[in-house]
């Protein structure tokens, strides 16, 4: 297993969530999953309103220090909606498996009455009047939404310290980042300060905090969920998907959000998922692949050998290993950067100081309005990718930059067609390092875009990918590896995640807030 090879990795996980009856202390509720609290409360052995007071008891207790909520909604608020839930199991009704379960969302989507900041100045004051598709479809399950968490703005970066409202920290160790741009999301889930979160991915948003936060993240095929009522970052890379303590709870999630809207066109006109019900079906005689061109030296040597560890655990388990090879994979974090710059540098357009949020007091004329309110409301990393990418798309260079790295981006996605014709899961690391240290890597931007050479490919060709824990470092600091499937193939993916989840079955060791 790979709980016994890997640094740091110990054998099982010390909860077994199984042997729980009558009673549930607070530490235990804030680090199960939802399904094994609904299981809870349905068989009579804890309230939802002991779920969720715990879970605020952990916000208050952890926000201070790890700053992943930018909205929060208040305690009262929150408890009485558990309390309906509770009335409604007391009455004997059915009761959806998310009904009254606190879940955060990213400070992206729209949730109507509710402030939308991206984590940015310029949509200051900026309240929703309108939901986005994946809130509501959760809203119809009954969901509790505990706030809008932290993120880097307009998800643009790798480590949640791009946030007007202040870098967020990891809970495993607090000098460090949660990764980003999903940093507020990874780090609530995983500190129990709520039990499951809404995240993005553009370029790894979802799965590289999964990975730095020892949680698990989806993202789906590009157009599984609707985009609409999410803040665009690049329209054409943009999806939404869950963080979660596990698998099974992220399979619950997504089968919820998931599936076709006709308010996004660009939505898949696909029924409603099934992506529950053969979850446990095991991978017998699956064909699992390795990227024979891919450069693991760039690699912290504790990640490269949890990665060929963890292949090994495939290999051990009757997987057959195929070897594949992805041409031009070395400029796939040239080709994400500048089409996500060009789609920012456009879709960015929109915040003029006259339609939203900040409008600079001190201009007189209507070019002052656009010029300086951007100018006061744009934070320097989504500055500079709006120079990049209309440097990128400006004629005479767009032949040589934005419409090279399309051509380069088709050529990828016909060779996974190709790929996933002959296997089922692809494996990767998720990112090259570890958790990193605060403001590590903030003078040097490259650095930080570099660190995403395992997550952007998954972008530009579609397909699903998700980051499942493999272990921990030396200094407890989590690990992951990245799980590929072919383009809606997320039953295939969550089934493999949940029986690698299994094998693993990692120890936790405690967080130091
Ligand atoms: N780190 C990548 C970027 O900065 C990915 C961001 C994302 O997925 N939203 O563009």
């Amino acid at each position: 297993m790979v709980a016994e090879t890997v640094p740091g990795g110990v054998k099982k996980k010390s909860i077994d969530f199984t042997v729980f009856i009558i009673f549930m202390k607070s530490e235990d509720i804030i680090l199960s999953p939802i399904h094994v609290l609904d299981a809870q409360r349905k068989a009579g052995n804890i309230k939802t309103r002991d779920i969720v007071s715990a879970v605020m008891n952990r916000r208050r207790a952890t926000e201070p220090v790890l700053n992943a909520y930018i909205h929060q909604i208040p305690d009262e608020v929150c408890l009485e909606q558990a309390d309906c839930a509770d009335d409604k199991l007391r009455r004997g009704e059915p009761v959806h498996i998310l009904e009254g379960m606190p879940i955060g969302v990213k400070d992206i989507f729209n949730v109507i009455g509710t402030p939308l900041t991206c984590a940015s100045k310029i949509l200051t004051g900026y309240v929703s009047p309108y939901e986005s598709t994946v809130t509501s479809r959760l809203k119809d399950a009954g969901y509790l939404m505990t706030g809008k968490l932290n993120m880097d703005e307009f998800a643009m970066g790798s480590s949640t310290e791009n946030s007007a409202y202040g870098a967020v920290r990891n809970p495993w160790d607090t000098d460090r980042v949660p990764g980003g741009s999903s940093g507020g999301s990874a780090a609530a889930v995983a500190a129990g300060s709520c039990l499951a979160a809404l995240g993005t991915d553009t370029g790894g948003s979802i799965r590289q905090p999964a990975m730095f936060t020892g949680t698990f993240g989806i993202k789906p095929t590009y157009g599984f969920c609707s985009r609409y009522g999410m803040s665009a970052f690049a329209s054409s890379f943009d999806q939404a998907g869950p963080i979660t303590k596990d698998v099974e709870d992220s399979a619950v999630i997504l089968q919820q959000i998931g599936g076709f809207d006709e308010r996004d066109s660009t939505s898949l006109n696909i029924g409603k998922p099934d992506l529950v019900s053969g979850l446990k079906q095991g991978i017998e005689g699956m064909r699992v692949g390795v990227i024979q061109n891919l450069d693991l030296s760039v690699c912290d040597e504790e990640i490269r050998q949890n990665f060929e560890q963890s292949v090994d655990l495939f290999r051990k388990n009757g997987c057959q290993i195929v070897s594949v090879n992805i041409e031009h994979i070395q400029h796939s974090i040239a080709v994400y950067y500048i089409i996500a710059c060009s789609e920012a540098s456009s879709n960015l357009g929109r915040y003029d100081g006259i339609r939203y949020g900040h409008r600079s007091p001190a201009a007189a004329k209507i070019g002052d309005v656009f010029r300086l309110s951007r100018d006061e409301g744009f934070g320097n990393e989504v500055k500079l990718r709006i120079l990049l990418g209309t440097f990128a798309l400006s004629s005479g260079y767009y032949d040589a930059y934005y419409s090279k790295a399309k051509k380069i981006q088709s050529m990828y996605r016909r060779q996974f067609q190709q790929i996933f014709s002959d296997i089922d899961i692809l494996l990767t690391p998720v990112s090259p390092v570890r958790p990193f240290k605060l403001n590590e890597k903030m003078d040097d931007p490259l650095q930080m875009y570099l660190a995403d050479v395992f997550t952007v490919i998954v972008n530009l060709a579609g397909i699903p990918a998700a980051s499942v824990p493999s272990g921990f470092s030396a200094q407890k600091l989590p690990l992951g590896i990245q799980l590929m499937a072919g383009h809606l193939k997320e039953a295939d993916l969550l089934r493999t995640a949940y029986w690698f989840e299994k094998q693993a079955a990692l120890e936790y060791p405690p967080q130091k807030i």
